[in-house]
């Protein structure tokens, strides 16, 4: 009976909760879209460059291609490199590019030696290094033990890659890495530390880790000033084999600040600053935002014309505003 009794109170209690959920979600919504309010930030952003993207791993048109399977010409020492069949095979000594590239985008693809000799660091061995001094490693890591900070993937000495996506030897695999420089002050002091985000074989292995410095294998990982640099592929003695290498430098887009993040009421059309709240101020206590659109414009920067008349022609083209409630914008 006491069972009874409380899987009684549990059910009515259960009620209760549901019917609160209820009008909650019926009320949240009316809440929201009693409220015809947009978001304006204030910001206007540069235009994206228009680019095409490449087919497949291909480059995309403003990539600069470093080896396409034929052209070594964009490399510092390729005569003691060999180029046959599409790709090129690790030589003698290191190649750097001619080239010097800050905050840039790599593909590079690779395979390593087969049949598969030598063990730990000694098989399959070389690196990617970019500003000449910061290696992602390349190694066939395929049923291959090694220190796990200087498998395939990783920042060597520092960081293993997330997971190993190696493929066997004699097939190909593919580096999608994105390298943001280290940046210095004046006096030579660190402003700003490497940032590197991989892929390989498009599995996310290295997700915008902080490097603690250069990675050579005596020393203590540090940074010295430096700019732009070459990108640098390593000759650790193994044949690893090299194709379809290209590179794009970016730069973050360049924007502006055309007027303080505020909201835009389109039943009533009137603005307020965010910093005023999220409901409209009293009539009687105008903000500046809310002034007459003569006053407005005199206080805002020319640009604020072209933004807000843009805004508003796209808002001619919005969807019926019951639709818009329903979708939340
Ligand atoms: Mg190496």
């Amino acid at each position: 009976m006491n069972v009874r009794r409380v899987s009684s109170a549990n059910v009515r209690q259960s009620k209760v909760i549901g019917g609160i959920a209820i009008a909650f979600v019926l009320a949240a919504p009316a809440t929201v879209w009693a409220v015809n309010r947009e978001f304006l930030p204030g910001i206007q952003w540069q235009q994206p460059p228009v680019i095409t993207p490449g087919e497949s791993d291909g480059p995309p048109s403003d990539a600069i291609v470093l080896f396409d399977g034929t052209d070594m010409s964009a490399w510092e020492n390729a005569e003691n490199w060999t180029v046959a069949d599409g790709v090129v095979t690790e030589g003698r000594g290191d190649v750097r590019t001619k080239q010097s590239f800050g905050d840039c985008q790599l593909h590079i693809e690779w395979s390593s030696p087969l049949p598969a000799r030598g063990r730990g660091q000694g098989r399959g061995n070389s690196g990617i290094f970019f500003h000449d001094r910061y290696e992602i490693q390349v190694l066939d890591s395929y049923d291959n033990e090694t220190y796990f900070e200087g498998q395939a993937g990783a920042i060597y000495k520092q960081m293993p890659p997330l997971v190993n996506a190696m493929r066997p030897p004699g097939e190909w695999n593919v580096y999608d890495v994105i390298w943001t420089s280290p940046k210095f002050n004046d006096d030579g002091s660190l402003a700003s530390p490497a940032y590197v985000t991989a892929l390989h074989n498009g599995v996310l292995i290295l997700n915008h880790f902080e490097l603690r410095g250069d990675t050579f294998w005596p020393t203590v990982p540090s940074y010295q000033a430096h700019g732009p640099g070459p990108i640098r592929l390593q000759d650790h003695g193994n044949p690893v084999r090299f194709r379809n290498i290209w590179v794009r430098e970016f730069k973050p887009l360049t924007s502006e600040r055309v007027h303080e993040p505020k909201f835009h009421d389109h039943d009533t059309g009137r603005e307020w600053l965010v910093s005023e709240g999220e409901t409209p101020p009293e009539e009687s206590s105008e903000s500046p935002a809310a002034e007459s659109p003569t006053a407005a414009a005199q206080a805002a920067p020319a640009e604020t014309d072209s933004i807000e008349q843009a805004t508003r022609s796209t808002r001619s083209r919005r969807p019926w505003r019951p639709v818009r409630r329903w979708l939340g914008r």
